[in-house]
């Protein structure tokens, strides 16, 4: 059977409230679909025992891409540069996050959910690369350069869980953030970085498959095998 996999939605706030939605773009679907993953919509409920009771019954979760998470959620007041903030995103996200990751429930972050799955842990972000991080590559090719352009590369560390999918040392990645994690939560380690030192990938080595990337391989599945299989190792460790 078709492991399924929880992708938590974003609120379409494009109507007025009582009209608005809760959305996954379609990538990340058909992405998990390709794959041979069932994705599973989850929405912003405000019950966490719904939440838990969603938990219970998906063999793996992937937090997708978006908008910024507050700051207040890792100590800090928001930047001027902050955009699309999703307060009720945030708050499900978190939660989640913390829940499957205690509950040894397989996690994939993908850019956002990279930086979800360091907040929910403990650790803190750039609000804002380039007023942040001195002499820092472009990381976001919006609007300029379509979903699978290759801004830059990232260098995988050897012997990490992302270094068995994809291969230690240089991959060209897509790039469409202007926020990265900082302060990297305890039980996390760095799978891959920039050559700027941003991070570019986070892992927790102790967990049967917590990794989440800053770049889309979801954009990238028909570009190279190597994207393809993170999001087949995320299926397989659900299966
Ligand atoms: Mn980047």
């Amino acid at each position: 059977m078709c492991p399924l996999i929880g992708i938590p939605c974003h609120s379409n706030r494009r109507h007025p409230q009582h009209l608005s939605g809760f959305c996954v773009r379609q990538t990340y679907c058909r992405a998990l679909e390709a794959v041979g993953g069932t994705p599973v919509l989850i929405p912003l409920l405000d019950d966490e025992e719904a939440l838990a009771g969603i938990c219970e019954r998906l063999d793996g979760l992937l937090v997708a891409g978006g908008g910024d998470i507050a700051p207040r959620h890792y100590g800090q007041v928001r930047s001027t540069r902050l955009v699309a903030v999703d307060l009720p995103r945030d708050r499900v996200e978190l939660w989640l996050v913390r829940h499957a990751v205690d509950s040894n429930l397989p996690v994939l972050g993908i850019c956002r959910g990279l930086q979800v799955l360091n907040v929910a842990l403990g650790g803190a972000l750039y609000q804002d690369i380039p007023t942040q991080i001195p002499h820092a590559l472009r990381h976001d090719f919006r609007p300029q350069h379509p979903p699978n352009y290759l801004g830059h590369d990232a260098v995988v560390e050897r012997g990490t869980r992302l270094a068995d999918l994809v291969g230690a040392g240089r991959l060209a990645v897509n790039s469409f953030h202007h926020q990265a994690a900082a302060r990297v939560a305890p039980g996390l380690a760095v799978a891959a970085s920039a050559s700027d030192g941003v991070i570019e990938a986070l892992e927790a080595p102790d967990k049967c498959f917590v990794v989440a990337v800053q770049w889309h391989p979801e954009h990238l599945i028909e570009d190279d095998a190597r994207m393809r299989r993170i999001l087949e190792a995320l299926v397989r460790v659900a299966s």
